[in-house]
């Protein structure tokens, strides 16, 4: 595969045929700087070096960018490879121009170490998030293809290394945008580094039936367009062959052979409208027989790299299946050129103001193309332009991703839960910095650590780390290394709460209190409960009203008179009700209202938040509002501890008997309906009688006569009962 040398009147051929306007002025004075200041290089081809920026200039007029982006690949490799500064540069072409530079120099130092396929996508979500503006990506990707194209002067070690990056990282990438011209080409170059012999094989088999598959694709195209003209206003009909890096995943990774490939033909209908292409998909349909499953539609599903067609395979008048593809225009210029078809709109900086501004390309994008589900696509454009994580390097150049607000503690135990236990500092990009330091997206991490056996890690930083795992390993050390401690610790703890919550237990019966907790909360000994409150594996504020309700239970076994007065201590005066929610340590005339994002019901699990002057929002645990973890959020002490009033309320069990007319649903709309008032049964027995009709018993818990009646009078409404009294 010779490619012609491209010379500048070539560019400007191609800028003149592209028949959109460019700055030209700018363009020759960068083509001159760049001439000059590359003038003693030359490429390894022999060639001056000035004819690969220049080339990669050629591809990014063809995917459609725009003149700055031009001008910068002309100057792409100017900053790294010669003496003209990042400052000249600011100064005679802007800081537009000079920001692309600087970010295409910066993406070529990334470093890149291991080839897993984890690592691979971190890397292709690192390089996104790192250019600030995506036409540095795609100026990398001009300049990439560009090098693979005259790859064969390097050394085969060198090819080989490049290919595989290629493969792993830059075509995966250029896929992700929706440029499939660079996809394919930089991986057929790729393949032919990577396993030439099965490369010419394909392409051999190619040329070899060249004539026939010409006339195959014509004669399909005719019968298309026959059937097609008459009803559809205007179609453009455009046969291809797959791609050999397509053709050779196939047969070499899923063990194909090349006829048994159903898309190495494929032929693209395109149109001018989208009800057009649901029609064109009918008179294919109609014309040949469909291949089940091989039917999707992309147009209603867009790909998340916004690629939109409706895809069959069907199998032409010879028996041979081939592939149709049918889309609009608007999605063929996406389908070819992705997010370089829609450069006009700037996807810039990350400041926030500017995030309306980096969407407003996906509103257009929307707005020519109908039927997309838009949330969806913005989501995941979102989530890749304004990622929720950070990447960055080990020494080693190895890619770490962590949630944003990550420390270098989290970093350390993102590595290995040795480094952090044994973590004594950290160097970012080579400078200490404090242990809370937040890491940033390409930044070098560095954990200093000290010798075995040294001291460990800190409560501290319990209240620091952002990740749950750091949090676990933390936790996990204590627990190891310090159980003496927290065993007291936690004995103490645990005293001080119970203290708290009124329930007053001599030293010699705590032993038989907390016996129950052992098994409960899996531990093997009650020494080893008092560590997992100690180093936080048992949260005590979770276990605290199973121990009230089990302390009154037992004292009212033994002294039942005691038990009211008991039982008050536990309610009052510490805990108050209010409209039905029961706030901890709080006064009577405390405001509660239900959140209105969660809509908490009684039953559910609840936590109070202490707002400014609007008194107490009660959120259910688990709504969205309220943090995971409360002891490491911002204002942990505005959290509170409440409870729905009958949960603390003493329950009782009763039986209900309801007869019943001869129904079959009966039995099931009593459980539904008990169901449906948060009821607990206990037993459930149904008994037909002589005279036809049903005798149900219900055993539930009710928390009072009120409550009772309530239940009874709910129940009355289900059709077909004839009586309910308690037995
Ligand atoms: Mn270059």
């Amino acid at each position: 595969m010779a490619y012609p040398i491209q010379t500048f009147d070539d560019l400007l051929a191609l800028v003149k045929a592209s028949g959109r306007s460019f700055d030209l002025e700018q363009m020759k004075q960068a083509y001159y700087v760049a001439k000059d200041a590359h003038k003693e290089q030359k490429r390894k081809s022999g060639e001056p070096y000035i004819t690969h920026p220049v080339a990669a200039a050629c591809i990014l007029v063809e995917l459609g960018m725009d003149t700055p982006c031009i001008v910068a690949g002309l100057l792409h490799d100017v900053v790294e490879d010669t003496e003209i500064t990042l400052e000249e540069i600011t100064k005679l072409f802007g800081k537009e121009i000079a920001n692309l530079i600087n970010g295409v120099t910066k993406l070529g130092k990334v470093p890149f170490s291991s080839r897993e396929e984890q690592q691979a996508e971190n890397i292709r979500k690192m390089l996104i998030a790192m250019s600030e503006d995506i036409r540095v990506i795609i100026i990398k990707l001009a300049d990439r293809l560009h090098n693979m194209r005259t790859i064969e002067y390097m050394t085969p070690q060198k090819q080989r290394d490049k290919a595989l990056e290629n493969m792993e990282v830059y075509a995966p990438l250029a896929d992700r945008l929706g440029i499939r011209a660079v996809k394919e080409e930089l991986e057929d170059l790729s393949l032919r580094c990577l396993d030439p012999m099965g490369y010419q094989e394909i392409e051999h088999a190619l040329e070899l039936h060249k004539d026939e598959r010409s006339d195959f694709i014509e004669k399909i195209k005719e019968q298309i367009l026959e059937k097609m003209e008459p009803v559809i206003l205007r179609v453009y009909l455009e046969g291809r062959v797959k791609s050999i890096n397509g053709i050779y995943r196939k047969m070499f990774i899923q063990g194909r052979t090349m006829d048994q490939i159903y898309d190495v033909y494929a032929v693209r209908v395109i149109v001018d409208t989208v009800i057009d292409c649901y029609n064109a998909l009918g008179i294919i349909h109609d014309l040949y027989h469909p291949i089940p499953n091989r039917f999707k539609d992309y147009i209603s599903t867009p790909k998340p790299n916004l690629y939109q067609s409706l895809h069959t395979t069907v199998i032409g008048s010879e028996g041979i299946p081939f592939e149709v593809q049918i889309r609009t225009w608007d999605m063929h210029y996406t389908a070819e050129y992705g997010i370089a078809a829609h450069w006009k709109y700037k996807v810039g900086v990350t400041s926030h103001d500017s995030l309306e501004d980096r969407l407003a390309w996906v509103r257009k994008i929307l707005e020519n193309q109908t039927e997309n589900d838009a949330t969806d696509l913005i989501g995941t454009i979102k989530s890749d332009i304004a990622p929720e994580s950070v990447f960055v390097f080990t020494p080693n150049g190895e890619v770490i991703s962590l949630p944003i607000g990550s420390t270098v503690i989290d970093f350390a135990y993102a590595i290995h839960s040795a480094v952090g236990n044994r973590m004594i500092g950290a160097k970012v990009d080579k400078r200490i910095v404090p242990i809370d330091y937040q890491i940033k997206t390409g930044e070098i991490v560095e954990i200093i650590t000290a010798k075995e056996g040294s001291h460990g890690p800190s409560r501290d930083w319990l209240k620091i780390v952002r990740t749950s795992e750091a949090r676990n390993k933390i936790r996990q050390w204590f627990k190891k290394e310090r159980r003496e401690e927290n065993i007291i610790e936690g004995k103490e703890e645990l005293e001080r709460e119970l203290k708290r919550n009124s329930i007053i237990v001599p030293q010699n019966e705590l032993y038989d209190m907390i016996q129950p907790y052992v098994k409960r909360q899996n531990c093997s000994s009650i020494e080893d409960v008092y560590a997992a409150i100690g180093y936080g594996g048992i949260q005590l504020w979770k276990i605290m009203h199973r121990m009230k309700e089990d302390y009154v239970k037992q004292k009212k076994a033994i002294e039942p008179t005691l038990v009211q007065e008991i039982s008050k201590s536990v309610e009052s005066p510490k805990i108050k009700a209010s409209k039905g929610i029961v706030i901890e340590g709080m006064g009577d005339d405390c405001l509660t209202k239900l959140s209105r994002c969660c809509n908490p019901l009684p039953g559910d699990d609840i936590i109070g938040f202490i707002t400014r002057g609007f008194g107490v929002s009660v959120h259910k645990r688990s709504c969205s509002n309220v943090p995971q973890d409360i002891e490491s959020c911002q204002e942990p002490e505005r959290w509170i501890r409440v409870q729905w009033a009958n949960q603390v309320k003493e329950e009782f069990k009763t039986t209900l008997e309801i007869v019943t007319e001869p129904s079959t649903g009966i039995l099931m709309n009593i459980t539904q309906q008990l169901y449906s008032l948060r009821i607990s049964v206990h037993s459930l027995n149904s008994r037909e009688l002589k005279n036809g009709t049903s005798v149900i018993y219900a055993t539930i818990t009710i928390h009072g006569l009120d409550h009772l009646n309530m239940i009874v009078t709910k129940l009355s409404n289900i059709e077909g009962i004839i009586s309910i009294k308690r037995s």
